[in-house]
């Protein structure tokens, strides 16, 4: 019987585990019977969850004991205005047009999925000004996705011997690596000791794939040259100095995924008009809260929230969520510059350290996911390949930007708790 009803009751009496049944239906009936089954038990009713709309077997890789879906409101912010490496205007897409396999350029609205009330109506008005302002800039200036094996050695001579073995085989490293890869490049390994530890932190440059399953299957090869040809023990393909999802300054300094940067010149009679305050006020709040508060704090992230943004662009678009960490460590920095005519405008710039953002694989193929990157005009791989996952990187930084010049702005106009009490929220 494969009925949802009776592979739910089967369940329940212990002839088939909850993980097994899409060995005993089609992917949506086995979803239903799982939902079934915990609607009894939980007595609870399901129904929205329940009621997604694409077909369950495209979720096979993405998810273990399927129910539903989670629904996330979703919503658009821009256009973006970006003038980036992978993001000129000279080429301009209309914003809703589709360009598979091709990098996006110029104008494009940025789909972001979140709970929070007022966040898009934030980054829209930061995204206006930066429209007003003639675009930001934005690049992408290093890539390198990370995985760092822990080998076991007797002492430091072994581990000093490991070292230099493979800073002088980085080759052998590279073929194997890359054996097992048609985009993958290893760009580097750099060694770390600690007493018997000795850690590689292997980068590469994965293309449009956030990398992290490419990057960990290439380093496992590599990992087996290391073993044959030096007294080193693999402990653990991940030895945390990658450092994936956790928070960890070595991703703040040496960058994850992309390091990104995007800034913007905003003309002062812009500032005042649209953010109704001044570059001096605005700056005055980035040093004391962004710089200052973050520095006392502790933080890895020397920014308003730039998490925010992050968090909706990789929930909308099929990133890795847990990797919002890594997003998370970016520094926001304002200047007031002054004009001959006697005006000021504002410098406004948002680094992001590590952001690890990909177009293929993952989440991305997911429908849903898969239509909002197409919004972008960025489904898929690009041409070349890593372009696609360049100008997602740089089009987030500039939502990312948007979002710190509306917030600081906010606060430096004591405008904040008006804004919020007027939505509702
Ligand atoms: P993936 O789906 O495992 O790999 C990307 C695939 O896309 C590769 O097989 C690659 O082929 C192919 N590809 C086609 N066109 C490409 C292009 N233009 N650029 C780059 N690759 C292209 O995805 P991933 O990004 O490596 O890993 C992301 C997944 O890893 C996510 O699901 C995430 O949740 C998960 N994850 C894994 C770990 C882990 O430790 N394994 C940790 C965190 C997250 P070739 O390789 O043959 O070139």
């Amino acid at each position: 019987m494969t009925d949802p009803e009776s592979l739910a009751d089967r369940v329940q009496e212990g002839d088939l585990r909850i993980h097994e049944l899409e060995a005993e239906a089609d992917f949506d009936t086995a979803a239903e019977a799982r939902r079934l089954l915990v609607e009894r038990e939980t007595e609870t009713d399901l129904e929205t969850i329940g009621d997604y709309s694409f077909p369950a077997e495209r979720a096979e890789p993405n998810i273990e004991n399927m129910i539903g879906a989670a629904q996330v409101p979703l919503g658009v912010v821009g256009p973006v205005a970006v003038n980036g490496e992978e993001t000129s205007p000279s080429s301009q897409n209309s914003p809703n047009s589709a360009n598979e396999g091709g990098a996006a350029s110029g104008e494009h609205y940025l789909p972001l999925a979140t709970t929070e009330g007022a966040l898009l109506a934030s980054v829209n008005r930061g995204l206006s000004v930066i429209r007003s302002a003639g675009g930001a800039d934005a690049r992408v200036t290093k890539n390198g996705m990370t995985r760092a094996p822990v080998f076991r050695v007797e002492g430091v001579a072994e581990a000093a011997e490991t070292v230099e073995w493979v800073e002088e085989n980085l080759e052998s490293l590279r073929e194997a690596a890359e054996s097992t890869t048609s985009h993958g490049e290893l760009l580097g390994v750099e060694p770390y000791v600690v007493g018997d530890s000795v850690y590689l932190r292997f980068a590469y440059d994965t293309k449009d794939a956030m990398g992290m399953n490419m990057a960990t299957i290439a380093t496992e090869a590599a990992c087996e040259v290391v073993e044959e040809e030096t007294p080193a023990s693999l402990v653990a393909l991940s030895g945390n100095l990658c450092s994936d999802k956790k928070p960890a300054a070595v991703n703040a300094v040496e960058g994850r995924g992309r390091s990104v940067t995007a800034d913007v010149v905003i003309p002062g009679d812009l500032v005042k008009d649209r953010l109704h305050t001044t570059a001096e006020a605005i700056v005055e709040a980035n040093t004391r809260k962004n710089l200052i508060g973050s520095a006392k704090a502790g933080s890895l992230g020397f920014n308003a929230h730039a998490a925010n943004v992050v968090g909706a662009a990789f929930l909308a678009t099929g990133q890795d969520e847990a990797q919002v960490v890594e997003g998370a460590n970016a520094i926001t920095t304002m200047d007031a510059r002054a004009n001959e005519d006697g005006t000021t405008d504002l410098y406004a710039s948002v680094s992001l350290a590590s952001l690890e953002v990909g177009t293929v694989g993952g989440g991305t193929k997911l429908p849903t996911q898969a239509e909002a990157l197409e919004i972008l005009g960025l489904r898929g791989g690009g041409d070349p390949a890593g372009s696609n996952a360049n100008a997602l990187a740089e089009i987030i930084a500039v939502g990312a930007l948007a979002g710190e010049l509306s917030l600081l702005a906010a606060l430096a106009s004591n405008h904040l708790a008006s804004a919020h009490e007027d939505l509702g929220r």
